[in-house]
């Protein structure tokens, strides 16, 4: 599904991503962990098209989209989400996710146009699926932080994505909306058979849902492999848990 080669991101003389290679199974949930400026949002932003690699490829189902714009790549399939949450708090839950919907479909202008019965259907099935049916009309930016986490969720998903990259999906949450949160990813990843690679921070998650773990540290991939391996190998030890 996706394959990263020797992936390389520059910042003047700062190297936050040094050789990166890996390559992700379809269906398969994988995680990359490290610590803070490991380069875990840098590298979902290369793989995005947010950022232009220094050097390296990323292929999509075999496909080159090194340096492809973000749109593009969004339509071949790649859905997202952003370590901070990216939203419309103006518009209603409803309104949000059903913007994406026409986004998607090259329907945007419809939107303005206030076509409130566009798409209202499959709206509200993927709110209900987020279990956000019931504050549909609320204002998106009067919700929970949660709540707003899963709003962003609705819009990648809007895109139809075949691969999902969630950039800590549950930062400042709850232990408990952290829970329901990686219950519900987890439970719509496998529903859509999604390719699903994400950071966070807990590792009691990770350990939870990882099929796969890459370990990122000062921009190198220092391990990556299935959990007990990761959890078992020596470096990840020293270096990331601290032992
Ligand atoms: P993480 O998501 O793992 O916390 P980031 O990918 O955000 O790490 O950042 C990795 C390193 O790259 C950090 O040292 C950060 O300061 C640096 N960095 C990230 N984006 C930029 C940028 N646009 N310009 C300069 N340095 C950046
Ligand atoms: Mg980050």
């Amino acid at each position: 599904m996706l394959q990263v080669q020797d992936l390389h991101k520059r910042f003047g003389g700062f190297a936050a991503i040094s050789g990166v290679s890996f390559d992700l199974e379809k269906g398969v949930v994988m995680a990359i962990i490290g610590p803070n400026g490991a380069g875990k949002s840098t590298l979902f932003n290369l793989i995005t098209g947010h950022l232009e690699p220094s050097a390296g490829r990323v292929l999509l189902g075999g496909r080159d989209i090194t340096g492809a714009a973000p749109h593009a790549i969004c339509r071949l399939g790649v859905g997202r989400s952003f370590q901070r949450t990216n939203i419309f708090p103006h518009l209603s839950v409803f309104e949000c996710v059903q913007a994406a919907l026409l986004a998607h479909r090259g329907q945007g202008r419809n939107f303005w146009l206030r076509s409130e019965g566009l798409y209202r259907a499959e709206t509200m099935a993927l709110l209900a699926s987020l279990g956000l049916q019931d504050k549909a009309e609320s204002l998106a930016g009067e919700l929970s932080h949660g709540n707003q986490k899963q709003i962003e969720l609705g819009i990648a998903l809007a895109s139809d994505p075949d691969i999902l990259l969630l950039d800590e999906p549950t930062a400042g949450m709850s232990a408990v909306e952290t829970h329901e949160t990686i219950a519900l990813i987890a439970r719509i990843a496998r529903e859509r058979g999604l390719t699903l690679l994400f950071t966070e921070h807990d590792m009691a998650v990770v350990f939870s849902i990882a099929q796969r773990i890459g370990v990122l540290h000062q921009g190198r991939l220092i391990a990556e492999g299935d959990p007990q391996a990761v959890r078992a190998d020596p470096e990840v030890r020293r270096v990331y848990l601290g032992e």
